[in-house]
């Protein structure tokens, strides 16, 4: 059974040492376009049946450093790249990382490249979290143009879903959920 963290239980500060699981760029897999993939290190939800159980462990992977985060910058460059992906990991538990990555990202392109996470919080819990006074999950949220979210569930697991391994995990605009302050879905194009 995955793990169920209260607000404000799980953070960024008393959990990461900012390592990164993998990158990927140019992948056509996580998320719509050309994409540069970036996997941070540690996720306590623990989700039976995890697409990348090894990533769980905050001690795993390579620190990020300059010079991975230079190649990310120039690989996000290339005309061909829709944007950047977020995984784990938990990207809200790397926030230090994510954030560093994102901001570069949006001084360099603005909202003209865009920025997809995926997350085991919902984003309900998301918010909470933020009511718990954690700013940085407000400020990584705020970067973000997609967010999948929830704990990946075994018994809802279909292999027909995009962008998502089970059924309850949701593809949700964040501009628009932040908005209105409760989960809107995203929609292509
Ligand atoms: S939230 Fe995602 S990365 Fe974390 S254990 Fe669950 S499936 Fe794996």
């Amino acid at each position: 059974m995955a793990h169920d963290p209260r607000p404000g239980q799980w953070r960024t500060a008393t959990l990461s040492s900012d390592l990164v699981a993998d990158y990927k760029p140019f992948v056509m897999v996580d998320g719509e376009g050309v994409r540069c993939s970036l996997y941070v290190s540690g996720c306590p939800f623990a989700c039976a049946g995890c697409f990348n159980e090894a990533a769980w462990s905050f001690r795993y992977g390579r620190p990020f450093d300059d010079e991975l985060e230079e190649r990310i910058v120039t690989d996000l460059g290339h005309e061909a790249v829709q944007g950047l992906s977020l995984l784990g990991g938990e990207p809200f538990l790397s926030t230090r990382v994510c954030l560093r990555v994102v901001r570069r990202l949006r001084t360099a392109h603005g909202r003209a490249k865009d920025v997809w996470c995926w997350t085991g919080y919902t984003f309900e819990e998301l918010l909470a979290e933020v009511g718990a006074g954690q700013q940085d999950k407000l400020e990584l949220l705020t970067e973000l143009d997609v967010l999948v979210d929830g704990r990946f569930e075994l018994a809802a697991r279909d292999l027909s879903l995009a962008f998502r391994g089970s059924r309850n995990q949701r593809v949700l605009d964040v501009p628009r959920s932040l908005a209105a302050g409760s989960a809107v879905p995203w929609r292509a194009g």
